[in-house]
């Protein structure tokens, strides 16, 4: 669907949004300059607003606006909200019938420039307030010299002085009591001045209003400051609240001995509201409304230091949404927007209103703070709670969209306990981003406790994974050949090479660690190649030219789309009849393995290569699938010599020489060659050899040797 295009009037995208912006701030009543000037005004600011959305400003140009606006006197917080309205319509949501511009990348541009706008408005306004801060303290220098020019000269000039201000003034003894208010204090507080005098202006002040207040009043009574500035709020006679900023000044007497408190006082309700209302902006996202990463933060630090009497731990659950992404690319943003605000809304419902703090990270990540956790114990109900949560059924554009979410939990002792894991409050969000990473890894639509041991297997991994391409070149990886047994005539028909890496520093890792790790960064592709040709090169030195070499190679490996012609180049290269070589592909591998790797494997039997399937009965074989292959060896996997089962497919122990013989015969009837691995004593190598099994591998008939020592083993007798 195409959305008809406004037809253009000719004007531009700053035009419009300046002259909308100049309409949204004039209606206000609260502009001081006309209408021409502040269009001019608006109309530069527009320009710059669009130039950042755009991406071709300066860096600090949207903070810029926002101090413009201040400096033109557009401080009534109805202009900034009024300002931040318009933007919205004009920069971030595309307006109705106008082409998509841009797309995601300058709504988040857009976004970015209009908080940019509200913190350099702050910033700019707090620097206003400053400045006006000591206008006022100067005013209460001014004041005492008034009130104590009074004293000695005309008592008319100080009335008149005191009774027109435009900041509200009391006087009072230093006790406290009143004795004197002007005009402007009246109306602020909405009392008449026979209702206040004879009060006490301690009355009005209330402990909590700021801890700190009530010592420095008293070091002022005492004579030891001169002033004391506080901010605080009245309640006006009409019961509304009234937030002041006032500096008291004590006036002395000619000894020197304190008499008078004078007290001025500045209405700051506006400026307040209109910090309260910047700082909720700063500290919430604007699509979910939930608390923002800053004030999650702000929450988890508190809570990390909260004294060693705050009882629990700190618990944190960390949730991402399942393929958000692929909803958002077929759905739009707006849909993904409306997902997001869904899920936000259930989660602040349910446990929001419990007392923990649900806020969105930014993105698709939303996180649970559990401020006072008892453990993990209290985290994973939790846990299951959210997830329900988020899978229960949404509608999106008409349609029922299945949404899950995978989450981290991790709990963290305060700073004041003891601390075994990671410390403050970044670290114990990482641990909660690695956490919900295992719950992906593990299938999504779940949820991962944090396990330090896990952690530092995760770390480990990490480290090798790193080192890993380095020591492929600086040639650290080795094969060990382990014999390959006939039972016929004890003959060792053939080698499988065994993978290891020996670093120089005398560290050891076996394939069971690294070729996992290698196949999850794709290194195993060159690593698999170079383990190839080594083998081949080291078969060169061997007496048995027609020794079987048996290599592993992993399915990722074939997928590349010039294996075969790869291998096949390592073969010729090293002078290896493709007769004596066999690949040896495990089970799963080779069952996952649909289109290329199958083609490669045809293609490599063609060749004459022999093809082995490997750990066979771990798997879920399908006998069909598996007729259709080019195979020519079955190995069992260690697990039906050992125990005596099969581990994987069968779930069930059945008779051990029943499921041996089964799988012997089936691999006979399959024209396949059957190879036990595993064989660790003689009865089992005696038992495999009654049932008619081909060759045996195992420590029982020879250890994986180094390439030195192979000619050796194959001089050695064979063993019973
Ligand atoms: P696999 O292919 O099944 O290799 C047999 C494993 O069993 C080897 O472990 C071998 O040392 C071990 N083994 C030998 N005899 C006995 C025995 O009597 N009892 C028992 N319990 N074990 C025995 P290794 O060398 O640690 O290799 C582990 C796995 O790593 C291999 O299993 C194979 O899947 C993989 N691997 C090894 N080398 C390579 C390689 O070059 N490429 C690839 N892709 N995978 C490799
Ligand atoms: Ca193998
Ligand atoms: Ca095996």
């Amino acid at each position: 669907m195409s959305l008809p295009h406004r037809p253009d009037d000719g004007r531009s995208t700053v035009d419009r949004l300046a002259d909308a912006w100049t309409a949204a701030i004039d209606s206000g009543s609260f502009v001081s300059i006309g209408r021409t000037e502040l269009r001019a005004l608006l109309g530069e600011l527009a320009g710059r607003m669009v130039a950042v959305v755009d991406g071709y400003a300066l860096p600090g140009t949207a903070s810029e606006v926002g101090s413009a606006l201040v400096a033109a006197h557009l401080t009534d917080p109805a202009a900034l909200r009024s300002s931040l309205d318009v933007l919205t319509g004009h920069l971030v949501v595309p307006q109705a019938g106008a082409p998509p511009d841009g797309g995601p990348a300058r709504i988040r541009r857009a976004s970015a420039a209009l908080n940019e706008l509200s913190s350099g408005y702050a910033r700019a306004l707090q620097e206003r307030t400053r400045t006006e801060q000591e206008r006022i303290s100067a005013a209460a220098f001014t004041a005492r010299g008034v009130a104590e020019a009074a004293r000695w000269a005309s008592e008319a000039r100080y009335g008149a002085v005191f009774e027109h201000a435009v900041i509200g003034i009391s006087v009072s003894d230093v006790e406290g009591t009143v004795l004197e208010v002007n005009r402007s204090l009246c109306r602020m507080l909405g009392y008449r001045a026979d209702e206040l005098l004879g009060r006490s202006v301690f009355g009005f002040i209330h402990p909590d209003d700021d801890p700190d207040a009530w010592p420095r009043i008293a070091a002022m009574t005492a004579g030891e400051i001169d002033h004391v500035r506080l901010e605080k709020a009245y309640f006006r006679k009409d019961g509304l609240p009234v937030w002041t900023e006032l500096v008291v000044s004590l006036i002395r007497g000619p000894d020197g001995a304190p008499q008078y408190l004078v007290a001025m006082v500045e209405d700051v309700t506006e400026r307040h509201e209109l910090q309260s209302r910047l700082q909720y902006q700063a500290e919430h996202d604007p699509l979910t409304g939930l608390p923002n990463r800053a004030l999650f933060f702000h929450r988890l630090n508190r809570a990390l230091e909260a004294g060693p009497d705050a009882d629990g731990e700190v618990g944190v659950c960390y949730l991402d949404l399942d393929g958000f992404k692929e909803i958002n690319d077929t759905l739009g943003h707006d849909a993904g927007d409306r997902l997001l605000h869904t899920v936000a809304t259930r989660l602040h419902r349910s446990l929001g209103t419990e007392g923990h703090t649900v806020a969105r990270m930014g993105g698709d990540e939303f996180v649970v703070l559990v401020e006072h956790c008892t453990g993990v114990d209290e985290l994973v109900p939790l846990a299951r709670r959210s997830l329900e949560l988020i899978r229960a059924p949404l509608y999106l554009e008409g349609r029922e969209i299945a949404v899950s979410a995978s989450a981290g939990l991790v709990t963290h002792p305060r700073s004041g306990q003891r601390a075994e894991r990671p410390d403050g409050a970044v670290e114990l969000m990482k641990a909660a981003d690695t956490t919900m990473y295992w719950a992906k890894r593990d299938g999504r639509d779940r949820f991962a406790v944090f396990d330090p041991g896990r952690h530092d297997h995760d770390v480990a991994v990490f480290e090798l994974s790193g080192r890993m391409p380095a020591a492929l070149d600086a040639g650290e990886f080795e094969l060990d050949y382990q014999p390959l047994v006939r039972f016929r005539d004890g003959r060792v028909t053939g080698v499988e090479a065994l993978a290891r890496w020996r670093p120089p520093d005398g560290s050891r890792f076996g394939p069971d660690v690294f070729i996992p790790i290698a196949e999850q960064t794709g290194l195993i592709v060159p690593l698999g190649l170079y383990l190839l040709r080594r083998a081949c090169r080291d078969a060169a030195a061997w007496p048995d030219p027609d020794l079987v070499l048996s290599v592993n190679v992993s399915g990722r490996q074939l997928r590349e789309p010039d294996a075969v012609e790869r291998i096949a180049a390592i073969l010729s290269e090293t002078g290896r009849a493709p007769s004596s070589v066999q690949l040896e592909l495990t089970e799963s591998d080779l069952m996952a393995a649909e289109g290329r790797p199958v083609e490669a494997l045809q293609e490599l039997s063609a060749l004459g290569v022999r093809i082995a399937i490997d750990d066979f009965g771990t798997g879920w074989s399908n006998l069909a699938y598996l007729h259709r292959l080019p195979v020519d060896v079955l190995k069992l996997a260690g697990s039906f010599v050992t125990q005596g089962s099969a581990s994987g497919a069968a779930g069930r122990d059945v008779d051990s020489p029943v499921i041996l013989s089964a799988v012997i015969d089936l691999a006979h009837t399959l024209g396949l060659s059957a190879v036990a691995e595993s064989v660790e004593t003689a009865e089992q190598a005696h038992r495999l050899r009654e049932l008619g099994c081909d060759v045996g591998q195992g420590w029982h008939l020879g250890e994986p040797v180094p390439a030195g020592q192979v000619p050796a083993m194959l001089d050695r007798p064979a063993p019973g």
